[in-house]
């Protein structure tokens, strides 16, 4: 048992990067209606990319470790729908055809039915090519300040499971389009799969579990078997599975009539190779799929399963708690805590991957008993931090 407290040494930063409280003149992000958006803005408008650049200078002058944005860094997760079809995207959109005007009233007939045609490749083409040049603005915006500040974006971050990036030997997630760039090691170690990422490695010859991807279903709980648990989902589109022999549920959908249909199974292929993949598409599902207690437990238990190896800390239960975890040179581990939430964490409790011979606290107070470390309250938006030498399991 010890206590000691230091002070706090690093800065992280989480900020949202098309959202802006009061977006004035900016154009905002429009809707196939060609309904506006609240307050989401339009990174093809240079006046908030001068902005929102400016805002990034301002946060990289107080030099934080990284700054995170948020997954709002896309089209598709925000109160008008897919895509943005304002005026500077049309306009973009027309020129990208050789200057053909376009349908207003027919935009989602035209993008979205039939085969491949140059409409629907114009339309993506702008839509990746703004969000790109966002990312690039922003980038430039910091390495105008500091070079060394990192950039990411959230994932499993919403779960309180420590990211790695760039890491070897861990778990690692290919959720949609990324199955297409995956370094051949990244199968060694495990890989988390959503339906659209599944699909793209089934159609590159791997056998990631499923023999047969059926028709879509909306399902309206997810009954978690190891847990014993349903939870209510909404705005999920998933699909009906037929799984290989040798393939393990982990939660189930319930739809409207009853029926249940797998959500989450894990899979271990002739390879050696282990899945863990679920029914739906990442890109098309509200937060309520990822951002429960009952899959951030199963991601622990089944990401240790993949990665056949413990994670290195564990703290369940906190929505938006973040946690950052690296282990330096000689096998001490460095552990920070931030508290994203409007709640206080009362005695959070971090389990690490083995027995706990010492630790150093930093700016909080803590006690050690076995393999776990027990903090004490950590404030709303506060920070806490430890490091401790680990018999590792
Ligand atoms: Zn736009």
């Amino acid at each position: 048992m010890q206590k000691q407290a230091h002070a706090a040494c690093f800065l992280s930063v989480w900020l949202w990067a098309l959202a802006c409280h009061n977006p004035g003149d900016f154009t905002r992000l429009t809707g196939f209606n060609l309904k506006q958006s609240q307050n989401q803005c339009c990174p093809l408008d240079e006046n908030f990319l001068d902005f929102a650049a400016s805002c990034i200078r301002e946060i990289a002058q107080l030099n934080p470790t990284m700054i995170l944005f948020d997954d709002d860094l896309r089209f598709g997760h925000h109160d008008i729908g897919l895509g943005c079809c304002c005026e500077l995207h049309l306009c973009d959109i027309e020129s990208r055809l050789g200057g053909e005007e376009l349908p207003k009233g027919k935009l989602t007939e035209l993008f979205f039915c039939g085969e491949p045609n140059k409409y629907r490749s114009a339309y993506l083409d702008s839509m990746g090519d703004s969000i790109r040049n966002f990312a690039r603005r922003m980038r430039e915006a910091v390495d105008s300040v500091n070079p060394e500040i990192r950039h990411g974006t959230r994932m499993l971050a919403g779960c309180s499971i420590p990211t790695a990036y760039h890491a070897s030997g861990v778990a690692g997630i290919a959720f949609g389009e990324n199955a297409k760039y995956l370094p051949k090691q990244a199968f060694e170690s495990g890989l988390i799969l959503d339906m659209a990422s599944a699909k793209i490695l089934m159609g590159a010859g791997h056998d990631v579990g499923i023999l047969h991807i059926g028709e879509r279903i909306y399902p309206s709980e997810e009954h978690y078997l190891a847990e014993s648990e349903h939870i209510h989902c909404s705005d999920v589109t998933a699909h009906r599975l037929e799984l290989a022999e040798g393939a393990t549920v982990q939660s189930r959908f319930v739809c409207s009539d009853g029926k249940e249909y797998p959500a989450a199974f894990t899979y271990e292929n002739s390879e050696g190779h282990r899945f863990l993949v679920f029914a739906f598409d990442m890109l098309f599902t509200g937060e309520t799929i990822y951002r429960n207690y009952m899959r951030q437990k199963q991601l622990v238990r089944c990401i240790e399963w993949l990665q056949r190896k413990k994670l290195p800390c564990i703290c369940t239960g906190n929505p938006d708690l973040y946690i950052m975890c690296k282990k330096n040179g000689s096998g001490e581990y460095a552990v920070g805590l931030w508290n994203l939430s409007e709640d206080y964490i009362e005695t959070p409790t971090i389990e690490m991957n083995g027995k706990i011979i010492n630790a150093n606290f930093i700016n909080c107070l803590g006690e050690i008993n076995e393999s776990k470390i027990v903090l004490e309250t950590v404030q709303p938006f506060a920070f806490a931090g430890f490091t401790a030498r680990v018999i590792e399991d």
